[in-house]
């Protein structure tokens, strides 16, 4: 401790503020939950002044409070004084969830002396609350030996710094690392994650690692810069070759829009970026894996310093390829993994070799400590039908090899070891899935029609890689979204109309004759290209969607180029616009876009001009969906975004993320608003958001009169499904009474016993 010298809160050369930033940097910089509740206790006292500092946290499953770390007070009292939740003055603390401050502790009514850490030595009290989300998680607790009224600026001081505290706490908390504290065991209630892919999976854990460690990599001189560059080429070729291998072996069961993915690969792989980075660094004089371990470095962070989550885990595969390579480099050459009949694989990061080396007819399940339902991973497992779940932080990876395992991916749930009550219950949630997909599996080849023989077309949302099962190709009514932003981001430059077309011609002819929706760039603020920096302190209200491309028309003009060329002789193509905010954006657009056809024309290419439809996804054109209409040939809802604008809720942030409901009644009305407008000329509305791929929705919009609903082609079957078992007289009811409802929980507790009362609870949640 002899590295600890006092920070002053209110000294003349340091503010409040400054010896605040200097704690919460120290305890922000903490390895771990412990480290950090010690760097708290021990600074705190130190610049109150006080004779011992504590923290006390709320352990929820036994009612209790905790200490975890003190100064102070005697070091075994550590983990083992435990009070009961409300009891004593740290219970009222807790309460009120607002600080106690008392010159004698011991004169107030609610006082307990606590055996064990010789706390009844001490008269000045304060007690701040550890709050988060409305949630007290624990209190911060001062004392002194002598009578002492803490003043008004130490209060505030140690309430800023719990209201810090709960952050680390929080992560703590979701990463396990309290579960290990309280109980050194693996638990044997369920890990929480992420639902990534539907399904439920039995099996046995096979627990795979990174094959090679980039971190670990030294920098060191390289002898010969020559054998260096030959080493690095030869391993990027041999990387190439396995992709390669993997896709031919992955392709009978992936969509050829799956199949994306490993082209994707292949150009990051081939990219300048990774390339002559690389080399350059070897020039510079680094052997090759310290000048990979570099490029690789700085490569992946462009994409942690984005703010879409689905680009942001784009870094993990830049990480992948760079292990791969460095595996090559090394010489190493992994054991072959004999995989057990029901293989559930587990690791920290899995990548797509990974996944592409568990024969499928073996494959149970998938469970990653990190990543989300947009990572590559969940994509693949959604591709390829197996249930998983992503981000289960709480899972001890290193203890789990060969155990039992459940993966409930409609839940994002795992249970490692489950006792019999468990198993036999999720033996029976897997018998009703397997039930519940072979029964859906015969709406394959009829309509997505009402009762009342209303057909509502169900449509595909793809990219660059989709979301969807093989089956969604044949099965859907063609794409109704197509987003394009991926192929840009994986380059180091913007790509030309050539290799646009190319991209654009493919979907365009997998689905021909049906349309195809291909919407217009839809990169910003948030989702900076790499060679496009755009720095903006509100990235979501910033130069986004068509802002940027009406800015600036060459990027414009040639993405239009690329895809009319690309439908030439398919004509099932048809535009759609993102972030539109103003009906002369709409008029700039068609201008520009009538423009490139011109040209073509001019230009001797047999083009036409495509079906047009703009985006509805800030609110300004809900209020102006009818001006719109009037100017274009369809509307598209993206509730992801007008949910986000409407609420005033960014669909990123974890902190609001409970605030962020489609199904609350503004939204409701929002889409009765443009739905409105776009009748009042004749025009189409579909919805392209995430709402439409989800089964509970699917009444509110058939009653509303939506045309035709986009979404991930695992939703497809699950929508059909409520589709065929309802009127639109009965839906337009549900409706009416899911519009008196004044909160979204309302609405989705209508929804829910609606379907459950129809038979249809399955579609939405395990078991029959
Ligand atoms: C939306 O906002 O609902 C939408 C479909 O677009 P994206 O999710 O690509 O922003
Ligand atoms: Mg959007």
């Amino acid at each position: 401790m002899s590295d600890l010298h006092p920070i002053p809160i209110d000294g003349p050369s340091l503010g409040i503020l400054e010896s605040l930033r200097r704690i919460v940097q120290e305890v922000n910089n903490a390895q771990h939950l412990e480290e950090a509740l010690n760097i708290i206790v021990r600074r705190v006292k130190l610049a109150i002044g006080a004779d011992v500092c504590s923290v006390y946290l709320n352990d929820f499953d036994n009612h209790r409070h905790v200490l975890h770390a003190s100064d102070g007070l005697r070091k075994n009292a550590v983990g083992r004084v435990r009070l009961e939740l409300g009891r004593g003055l740290i219970g009222l603390v807790s309460e009120r969830a607002e600080p106690i401050n008392l010159d004698n502790a011991a004169s107030h009514p609610r006082y307990e002396n606590i055996i064990d850490t010789g706390e009844e030595l001490y008269y000045g009290f304060l007690g701040a609350p550890i709050i988060q989300n409305r949630k007290v998680l624990g209190v911060l607790v001062l004392r002194q030996r002598e009578r002492r009224h803490f003043a008004e600026n130490e209060v505030t001081f140690v309430m800023t710094l719990a209201s810090q505290l709960a952050g680390a706490i929080t992560f703590a908390r979701t990463s396990g690392e309290l579960a290990r504290l309280q109980q050194d065991g693996i638990p044997q209630r369920f890990l929480p994650g992420l639902a990534a892919s539907p399904g439920i999976g039995i099996g046995v854990a096979v627990v795979v690692y990174p094959s090679a460690d980039l971190d670990a990599v030294p920098d060191r001189r390289a002898d010969d810069q020559g054998v260096e560059t030959a080493d690095f080429r030869r391993a990027v070729q041999d990387v190439a070759n396995d992709l390669d291998r993997f896709a031919l072996r992955t392709q009978a069961h992936l969509s050829t829009e799956d199949m994306a993915l490993f082209d994707a690969w292949r150009l990051m792989l081939e990219s300048d970026t990774l390339i002559d980075g690389t080399l350059s660094r070897i020039r510079a004089g680094n052997w090759a894996p310290g000048a990979l371990r570099d490029t690789i470095t700085e490569h992946a962070k462009v994409f942690d310093n984005m703010d879409d989550a689905y680009l942001r885990e784009r870094a993990s595969d830049v990480r992948d390829l760079g292990r791969c390579i460095l595996m090559h480099l090394q010489n190493q050459t992994a054991a072959p993994i004999q995989y057990p009949d029901q293989t559930i694989l587990v690791g920290d990061e899995i990548s797509a070799m990974q996944i592409a080396d568990v024969p499928l007819e073996k494959f149970a399940g998938l469970v990653s400590t990190s990543g989300s339902g947009s990572s590559h991973v969940g994509i693949l497992a959604r591709g390829m039908g197996i249930p998983a779940a992503m981000g289960v932080s709480d899972l001890p990876v290193g203890r789990i090899e060969g155990r039992e395992m459940v993966v409930d991916g409609y839940r994002g749930r795992v249970y490692v070891s489950p006792g019999p009550a468990v198993h036999s219950e999720y033996q029976r949630l897997a018998a009703d899935d397997v039930a519940l997909t072979t029964e859906l599996q015969t709406l394959r080849n009829v309509p997505a029609e009402t009762t009342d023989g209303y057909l509502i077309p169900l449509y595909l949302n793809t990219g660059l890689v989709s979301e969807s099962r093989p089956m969604g190709i044949e099965e859907s009514a063609g794409v109704g979204l197509y987003r394009t932003e991926l192929p840009f981001i994986v380059r180091d430059s913007f790509p030309g109309e050539a290799a646009q077309m190319a991209n654009y011609r493919q979907v365009l002819e997998l689905f021909a004759p049906r349309p195809v929706t291909i919407r217009t760039l839809d990169i910003g603020g948030d989702k900076p290209l790499p060679y496009f920096p755009i720095h903006e302190a509100n990235p979501f209200l910033g130069w986004r969607g068509i802002r940027v491309t009406l800015d600036q028309p060459e990027i414009f003009i040639t993405q239009i180029r690329a895809i009319l060329r690309a439908a030439i002789g398919l004509d099932n193509l048809q535009l759609l616009l993102p972030m539109v905010s103003a009906v002369t954006e709409v008029d700039d657009a068609l201008l520009l876009i009538r423009r490139a056809h011109d040209e073509l024309l001019e230009e001797g290419y047999q083009v036409r001009m495509p079906p047009v439809g703009v985006m509805i996804e800030v609110p300004a054109a809900v209020y102006q969906s009818e001006a719109l209409a009037q100017r274009v040939d369809f509307l598209s809802v993206g509730t992801n975004d007008l949910t986000q604008y409407l609420l005033a809720v960014d669909r990123n942030n974890p902190h609001v993320a409970k605030l962020y409901d489609e199904y609350h009644p503004a939204v409701l009305r929002a889409l009765l608003q443009i739905l409105a407008g776009a009748r009042l000329h004749g025009k189409e509305v579909s919805v392209c958001g995430e709402m439409a791929g989800d089964p509970l929705a699917t009444l509110l919009l058939i009653g509303m009169g939506v045309h035709s609903l986009s979404m991930g082609a695992g939703s497809l079957l699950r929508v059909k499904k409520v589709i065929r078992s309802v009127s639109r007289p009965r839906a337009r009811e549900v409706l009416q009474i899911a519009l008196q409802c004044e909160d979204s929980g309302a609405v989705r507790r209508l929804l829910m016993e609606t379907l459950e009362a129809m038979g249809l609870g399955a579609l939405v949640r395990p078991g029959k």
